[in-house]
């Protein structure tokens, strides 16, 4: 139930789901520890290994330079299925269930312990509250009669605006986002921001598409709309028509926001203006009531993402009755508490997201979900137990000594760059030196000591965690930014590059076997991991990233035939996935998925060269029957080993900015000679391109 974030942040993949208990050979990377704080019978909790480079997951009875996604991939899909209660499978996802294994036994320690530290308690307490299914199930809808009766006491529209200030505070999705971001223009300074919104589906796309199967996704989320409806009280009959209401409204507001593609570009999303602006924009929401109910600290400037979508929320505040606008805020409250209630709330929420609109075929077991909830609030008390059993100061020296060699090969790209001119060279090397790169864990914890958490109420537990957290938002505006801060917690497997905070970040869970591998020789490491950094490197200079400056400023430091080039460039990129079908009929969004293709091409020349220059006085030998080229790129291949559903991949075509998984292996390999060399694909394999048609940009 988090606010969306208003700021961007390029990943490395799109999200990462839990999934079922893996079964796999272990031997412990975890690193020694201090030993637990009491002495009842306890096993310390140790990761699983899997080598960065694993000779079973390939299938080398396919020719590499024929498909060599699935000659690096296809014993590992074969030997994975996707576990019922995921809406697909891969190589992070597995680790990322890894995590939660070993995280649960970090709370059930922390839960059990006697003489626990604060932290111990406060994570302990919230899974073990989470954890109580009958108390939840006792409760039914009850939770939500307090707010589900402040809405209903609505005597008009006006009164809206500070009711759905306290309902955002507690974390509930509706109307609009809001928080806090950096100035476009001083990067150094935190204002308030306002996003586009209040939608139930994934998407604006869902709305406004008129095929078939868009038809029938809107006719089957009615039907789930009415049942949540039912759930909290109201008769089939007016359930019914109650949900036609709220697929009303949200359509209203969907044809007003912007696409997925124009929110890439930043200038789109960047409209700078001074409160009395707001008010003239959006006169019908009572702004003033909501900002001293959200206790936003006294502010001048703000950020609107889409004038248009507000000034759109505006005319249906006009032409919505009350009596409609109740009925769209109790959905939209019942849907964000759903997954925090009792089963039938959350098996209803399940139907529809995860199995009707995704492919799972079970809900996640309570643990796992419980556990991610804790990440989810109180990620930086839980995160601080996980780095110091995972994530040794050797590991991170290792790391962060890769991704400097990962920097110096892109100063050197950039200076051998035969399409930019010398003054842009000196810019982007400039903005190059002054990225900060965060590895592992932040210098300094979140505080969450004011976070009241109590034994046995959870949800008591998730409303004030997130009360806490959105107020920790508000309350950076007007302050100088927090550089130090993170966006990711660490056991999180995924990584992100922010264009305002000019920061590169990979968090402990990310920097694991079988993606960084200390066992493992550097090959497979640089192609692994390696390409990981340079990816979020080369989002620094992506269509999106490039428009902001070395301070994170939203300025131009482009020569207008640079940019010109850097666009003729990425084209070649955007033309080569246009033509890549994602499932059935739907072909890639290449215009969507621009950034993240190029970030996987540049990382992975970046990472290549890194390599070839930090082994350079060393004597590679074979490895597996394969040469230390090969396990580079089979190294690398094996980061995004995946298996899909259709309706995964249906849903992903429209929301998420990668490419799928196979094209972010063969579409890098076709644009790197070295691969075909490495191989010694003939010309005219479909791995091989010919020397004109391959696409450079980094
Ligand atoms: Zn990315």
């Amino acid at each position: 139930m988090r606010l969306k974030a208003l700021f961007s942040l390029s990943l490395v993949l799109a999200v990462v789901s839990a999934t079922a208990l893996a079964q796999q050979p272990s031997s412990s990377t975890a690193t020694p520890s201090a030993a637990p704080p009491h002495t009842q019978m306890y096993v310390e909790p140790v990761l699983p290994y899997t080598p960065s480079l694993d000779v079973q997951s390939m299938d080398r009875s396919v020719d590499p330079c024929v498909d060599f996604y699935t000659y690096s991939c296809g014993g590992w899909m074969k030997d994975n299925p996707i576990p019922p209660d995921q809406t697909s499978w891969s190589v992070y996802g597995k680790l990322y269930e890894d995590n939660l294994v070993y995280l649960r036994g970090i709370l059930q320690e922390a839960a059990a312990a006697k003489d626990r530290d604060p932290v111990s308690l406060r994570i302990g307490d919230y899974y073990a509250a989470c954890m109580d299914e009958p108390a939840v199930e006792k409760l039914g809808a009850q939770p939500l009669q307090s707010d589900l009766q402040a809405i209903e006491g609505l005597q008009n529209v006006k009164q809206i605006a500070p009711l759905v200030a306290r309902l955002h505070l507690a974390g509930d999705a509706m109307l609009f986002g809001s928080g806090s971001e950096q100035d476009p223009d001083n990067s150094d300074v935190m204002i308030v921001g306002l996003g586009q919104g209040g939608l139930g589906l994934p998407d604006r796309d869902y709305y406004t598409k008129q095929d078939a199967k868009s038809k029938e996704i809107r006719q089957h989320y009615v039907q789930h709309v009415q049942k949540m409806f039912e759930l909290i009280g109201d008769p089939p009959a007016t359930a019914k028509q109650a949900a036609d209401t709220v697929l009303q409204i949200e359509t209203a507001l969907a044809k007003a926001s912007l696409t997925r593609v124009e929110r890439r570009d930043p200038y789109k999303v960047t409209h700078k203006m001074k409160v009395a602006d707001l008010h003239a924009l959006a006169p019908n929401f009572d702004w003033t009531a909501y900002f001293a109910a959200s206790s936003v600290p006294a502010f001048d400037n703000l950020n609107v993402d889409s004038p248009a979508f507000f000034k759109e929320l505006n005319a249906q505040l006009n032409s919505v009755s009350l009596a409609d606008w109740k009925t769209y805020l109790r959905y939209h409250l019942a849907n964000s508490r759903a997954p925090f209630l009792s089963s039938a709330f959350v098996n209803e929420n399940f139907g529809f997201y995860r199995q009707y609109l995704r492919g799972a075929k079970e809900l996640q077991p309570r643990w796992k979900r419980c556990v991610q909830y804790v990440d989810d609030q109180l990620g930086e008390d839980l995160g601080q137990a996980y780095v110091r059993k995972t994530f040794p100061p050797q590991l991170k020296a290792a790391t962060l000594k890769m991704t400097l060699q990962i920097e110096d090969a892109m100063a050197l790209r950039i200076q051998q760059l035969d399409w930019m001119s010398p003054a842009t060279k000196q810019q982007a090397l400039n903005k190059l030196h002054s990225i900060r790169n965060k590895i592992g864990y932040p210098d300094k914890w979140r505080d969450y000591s004011s976070v009241k958490i109590v034994r046995d109420d959870f949800y008591g537990n998730v409303e004030r965690a997130e009360e806490f957290e959105n107020h920790r938002e508000f309350n950076k505006v007007g302050k100088p930014t927090d550089r130090s801060e993170w966006a990711m917690t660490p056991p999180t497997v995924n990584a992100y590059y922010n264009p305002q905070m000019n920061d590169i970040n990979f968090p402990a869970g990310v920097l694991q076997p079988p993606l960084y591998d200390a066992k493992m020789d550097d090959a497979p490491n640089y192609g692994n991991t390696g390409s990981t950094i340079g990816h979020e490197l080369t989002h620094g200079f992506d269509d999106e990233g490039r428009q902001y400056d070395a301070k994170g400023n939203l300025a131009n430091w482009w020569t207008k035939q640079d940019a010109a080039q850097f666009v003729k460039h990425a084209d070649c990129v955007v033309d080569q996935y246009a033509k890549y079908v994602v499932v059935d009929d739907i072909r890639e969004n290449s215009k969507l998925t621009e950034g993240e293709d190029v970030a996987d091409l540049g990382g992975t020349v970046l990472a290549y060269v890194a390599w070839k220059n930090a082994d350079k006085d060393m004597q590679l030998t074979n490895s597996d029957g394969l040469t230390p080229d090969q396990r580079f790129f089979v190294g690398f291949a094996q980061w995004a080993c995946e298996n899909d559903r259709p309706e995964d991949l249906r849903e992903r075509a429209i929301t998420d900015p990668h490419s799928p998984a196979k094209y972010r292996i063969n579409g890098v390999v076709v644009n790197m000679p070295e691969f075909g060399a490495a191989f010694h694909c003939k010309a005219g394999s479909p791995m091989v391109k010919p020397a004109d048609q391959v696409c450079k940009v980094w």
